[in-house]
């Protein structure tokens, strides 16, 4: 029987909707072997996720997070997997993030604000049980309080780039991002690279970038599973020398691209990125 992989997954710890204890129990429910946690710019989840999966024996949790990189301007969403949580370098890296993340939600929700959406920041912390704002809380609310018909939506009038509530944040450089994952003992793994229209060039100077800071590992399978970029990410593995990976970045049971674990294996020829993991 082959081992199932899911390394990038959400709790509401940061934007995921399920506690870390009922994400667990729902991995084990869907035969996940081995469940990355890696919620955005927190490990605060962790330590209910690793209370919860003693009573899951054939569940194995990755301690994982999900860092914010500013990189040429852009987004760029870099995982962690098998951190020591408790690394301090770690852990002021993430302190720094939080504060950034604080400030730039009430300047979101100033923007909701004026555009007439009352309790904008109360409403959204109301989502976000460890205080953790993200943009996807503000989306929620823009979707119950009937202003957008659903997520993808809010996203696209408000919270974009260029949307009526955008606030632009300088999050970690990569090198940073990369130091403090490494630092934790753990893997750095560019997530979704598929996902940031970069263009050839620029994904590559990207990947090049990301080795020479010291990051290992790409996710070659993610949500929304596609086999040309599958393909694709797995020939840019091959000619960066970097590890594969595989996570659904689940969020949410009632609305998501791909369920929790129901992914394909890795392309042939792949190295798959649980081998430089230290896995039970
Ligand atoms: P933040 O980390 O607060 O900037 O929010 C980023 C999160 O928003 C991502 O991790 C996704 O979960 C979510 N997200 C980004 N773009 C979209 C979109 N177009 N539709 C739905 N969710 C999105
Ligand atoms: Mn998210
Ligand atoms: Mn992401
Ligand atoms: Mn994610």
């Amino acid at each position: 029987m082959s081992l199932r992989y899911d390394l990038h997954t959400h709790s509401n710890a940061s934007d995921g909707v399920l506690s870390p204890r009922e994400l667990l129990e729902k991995a084990s429910q869907s035969g996940i072997h081995y469940l990355a946690l890696t919620d955005h710019d927190s490990t605060q989840g962790l330590a209910e996720a690793e209370s919860a999966v003693r009573a899951l024996p054939d569940l194995e949790l990755v301690p994982g997070v999900e860092l914010s990189v500013t990189w040429i301007r852009r987004l760029i969403h870099i995982v962690g997997l098998g951190i020591d949580r408790h690394c301090p370098v770690l852990q002021s890296g993430l302190q720094i993030l939080q504060k950034k993340r604080s400030m730039r939600a009430f300047g979101i929700a100033a923007r909701l604000e004026n555009l007439g959406i009352q309790d904008a920041f109360e409403s959204a912390v109301h989502y976000a049980p460890r205080n953790n704002i993200s943009r996807t809380h503000f989306a929620r609310l823009l979707v119950e309080r009937g202003r957008a018909g659903n997520l993808r939506k809010a996203f696209q009038r408000f919270l974009r780039p260029g949307g009526l509530a955008y606030v632009d944040c300088e999050w970690a450089s990569l090198d940073q991002a990369v130091d403090w994952i490494t630092q934790a003992g753990g893997v750095a793994v560019v997530a979704h690279p598929a996902r940031y229209n970069l263009g050839s060039q620029k994904l590559r100077n990207l990947l090049g970038e990301f080795g020479e800071c010291g990051g290992r590992a790409i996710e070659v399978i993610g949500s929304g599973y596609n086999p040309n970029i599958a393909n694709s990410m797995a020939r840019l593995a091959k000619e960066f020398n970097l590890l594969a990976s595989v996570g659904s970045d689940f969020h949410d049971p009632e609305n998501c691209h791909t369920k929790l674990g129901c992914l394909p294996g890795l392309p042939r020829g792949c190295k798959p990125v649980w081998d430089a993991l230290a896995l039970l």
